[in-house]
């Protein structure tokens, strides 16, 4: 039986006092493309940073490909393909020449490097720019580039840290599309985010992390439909109009209520929540929606995911 691609168990990160990964454990299956979303300072890349043998993991246990990330930091870089935050690409060097350089680095022969390389470039819609510049590449081709680079080597697991971060709508839906397309062809995906849309449009599983600890796990529309339920009413009313109906709602079996700064979220109203929402009848004030991943986040810690 082939080893599971990422296994930990009491995982923690220490920087000085600071308990940046807090007594994690989570396990990463063979085929899936598995979450890390939190807001910032949660502790996401520092969890990628030892999965990817970039830091040194402080206590518990960390397996990626079933060997120890304390002793097998070698075997372990050649089965992943890495995505980092920030592209770290050859400026000067066009398209092509930036991925021989990572196909010699993996030890590809000359012949295995140049099909390897066409394959890559093909897969990312990037053959007619092999030969130009990478400083002249828009955000989201140097995302793709990086993306093909990982690949070069065909790594069992593929870790992307934050891999939409900065790029236009169109350019991320672009890159999703894309690691669609790898995850169908078996590929095993671990990324961060702190797009809730993001991660429940790509990930199988998910954890949310919050101050180093992971709050919850699960696929993200049962997540959703546990924590947030299907409807979510968002109250945008002063404290007069509020108050008789935060009275009205908090008779109602069930409901959950949760003020942050000047909007109301309210879960698990049903009919009460759609007949407010109905008889104020201006969604700038009474909006009901269907519930999303910061709902599950703001059920669990009592405040907003970006703040
Ligand atoms: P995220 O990726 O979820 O935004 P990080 O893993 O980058 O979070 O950071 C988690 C915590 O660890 C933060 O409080 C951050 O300031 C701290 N941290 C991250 N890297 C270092 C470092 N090299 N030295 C000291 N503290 C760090």
């Amino acid at each position: 039986m082939t080893a599971l691609p990422v296994e930990a168990s009491g995982l923690v990160k220490l920087y000085g006092s600071l308990r940046a990964v807090d007594g994690i454990s989570f396990a990463v299956r063979d085929g899936e493309c598995f979450g890390f979303l939190g807001p910032n300072g949660a502790g996401k890349s520092t969890t990628i940073k030892m999965i990817t043998c970039l830091s040194p993991i402080t206590e518990g246990r960390l397996l990626v490909d079933g060997q120890d990330v304390r002793h097998e930091a070698r075997a372990i870089k050649s089965a992943l393909g890495v995505v980092p935050q920030d592209d770290s690409l050859d400026p000067d060097l066009p398209v092509r020449q930036n991925l021989e350089v990572y196909a010699r680095y993996f030890g590809l022969s000359k012949q295995q490097s140049a099909a390897r390389i066409d394959e890559c470039l093909a897969l990312f819609q990037l053959q007619e720019k092999a030969n130009e510049k990478v400083d002249d590449l828009s955000g989201g081709l140097k995302r793709r580039l990086v993306i093909a680079r990982a690949l070069i080597h065909e790594p069992r697991i593929l870790v992307l840290d934050e891999p939409t971060t900065g790029l236009d709508p169109q350019a991320r839906h672009h890159v999703w599309q894309k690691l669609r397309l790898l995850k169908s062809q078996g590929v095993t995906m671990i990324l961060t985010t702190h797009y809730m849309d993001e991660a429940a449009h790509l990930c199988d599983r998910l954890v949310i992390m919050h101050r180093g600890k992971i709050l919850t796990e699960g696929n993200p529309h049962a997540l959703i439909r546990e924590h947030a339920g299907d409807h979510v009413l968002e109250l945008r009313l002063g404290p007069e109009e509020r108050s008789p109906l935060l009275g009205e709602l908090s008779g109602v079996p069930d409901v959950a209520i949760e003020e942050v700064e000047d909007i109301v979220y309210v879960f698990g109203a049903g009919e009460v929540a759609q007949r407010i929402a109905e008889a104020i009848g201006d969604p700038s004030l009474a909006f009901l929606r269907p519930g999303n991943l910061e709902d599950v986040f703001l059920r669990l810690t009592g405040r907003g995911f970006l703040d």
